[in-house]
């Protein structure tokens, strides 16, 4: 069987397309009980993005500081709960920050109109009914998340995505202007998730033409931005970024993520590491399995001075190890697509742990 994929409705790409976002709202502000809420990240709070939220009348607006932990089921339950309360069912979500605030936005979205607890529908399409109109701007890129069929989320027992075609937003807003603010750190490590993204993409069983296609201009477009003539933090680079993100996730959305991604789940389950940063820490000790994909990563984290820990396994007990290697291994499609159909005669556990003390 060949994915079919559900793709985003309606994409706005250019400097200032913000600008559009009220209109964009505009026709949808008829159906259920004729609101909006917007998820803004706390960065914005008291910045001049603040005021341009195109909220009306009784719209909500929430500010969310996602550094305090990335987003869980129990958040969205909650708020949720808190505003099918206070104003029943509104009209749409608006997700505007980076990843945890659009997967937050999308998790949203389909809890307002799905019953119980969002740990009930973490996997793939155990949604039952589609959510609300939602709509995603990105204010730093890299993940992919604006164009991802899934809104991840940390439950009591798994780090799991709400994972079916509903969870892909209605409408994206792509305006580079808003990821100028972005902290150099931050900006590098996301960007290296798409860079990552399509290197796994590329190296796998899952991989076809129309998946390369993607990956091969996401990558082109990560070489300028990262280690072309004008690399750097830029405006140009900007423009270039928020389309490789963008093609990265539709690259591994129509082929998989392999062993990086795979050992960064288990790191950012157990440890609570961030996703972008745990690839990072992870994807410099990989040579054995990407080693061309390794090698420019390594020239890229040159080119910026970008510190990236060693030894950090030394401060881990056995115990710690296990967990985090049983994560990883319970990721059979990341597994099957990176090492192929007899991946489990490879891929051990003891083989995870060895992994996880490189680092
Ligand atoms: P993030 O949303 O966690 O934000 C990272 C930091 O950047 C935060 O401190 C935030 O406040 C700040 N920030 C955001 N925009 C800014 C701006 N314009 N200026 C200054 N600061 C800004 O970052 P992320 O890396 O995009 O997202 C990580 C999350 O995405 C994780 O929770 C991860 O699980 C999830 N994720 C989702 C998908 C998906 O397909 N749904 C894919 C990968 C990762
Ligand atoms: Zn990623």
């Amino acid at each position: 069987m060949h994915k079919n994929f559900k793709g985003i409705e309606k994409t706005v790409y250019g400097r200032g397309s913000f600008n559009q976002l009220g209109e964009i709202l505009a026709p949808k502000r008829v159906e259920n009980e004729q609101y909006f809420v917007f998820i803004v990240d706390q960065y914005f709070k008291g910045k001049d993005l603040e005021v341009r939220v195109p909220a009306e009348g009784k719209d909500l607006v929430y500010f969310i500081d996602v550094d305090v932990h990335e987003p869980t089921t129990e958040q969205i339950d909650t708020l949720r709960d808190e505003i099918l309360a206070k104003q029943g069912l509104p009209s749409g979500v608006v997700g505007i920050g980076g990843g945890s605030v659009m997967d937050i936005a999308k998790a949203l979205s389909l809890m307002l109109t799905n019953e119980g607890s969002s740990t009930l529908y973490q996997g793939l399409n155990l949604v039952k009914v589609p959510g609300v109109y939602h709509v995603g701007v990105p204010t730093i890129s890299g993940t992919g998340a604006e164009v991802s069929m899934t809104a991840v989320l940390t439950g009591p027992v798994k780090k799991l995505g709400l994972k079916c075609e509903w969870t892909v937003f209605n409408q994206v807003v792509l305006d580079p202007e808003l990821i100028a603010s972005v902290p150099t750190d931050w900006w590098f490590y996301t960007g290296m998730d798409t860079y990552i993204h399509c290197v796994e993409s590329e190296n796998g069983r899952f991989n076809n033409a129309y998946s390369h296609a993607f990956a091969e201009q996401a990558m082109k477009l990560c070489r300028d931005i990262y280690l072309g003539e004008n690399a750097g933090q830029n405006a140009e680079n900007d423009d270039k970024l928020m389309v490789a993100s963008l093609m990265g996730g539709l690259s591994l959305t129509y082929s998989e993520v392999g062993v990086c991604h795979a050992l960064s789940y288990g790191l950012s389950k157990i440890l609570g590491t961030r996703h972008c940063y745990a690839n990072c820490l992870i994807m410099n000790h990989l040579e054995d399995y990407y080693p061309e994909g390794v090698a420019e990563f390594k020239e890229m984290v040159k080119r910026f001075n970008v510190t990236l820990p060693q030894g950090l396994a030394k401060d881990w007990d056995d115990e710690t190890i296990t967990k985090m290697a049983h994560v990883s291994y319970n990721l059979p499609h990341m597994w099957l697509h990176a090492i192929g159909e007899n991946w489990q005669e490879t891929i051990t556990i003891d083989l995870l742990k060895d992994l996880f003390r490189r680092l």
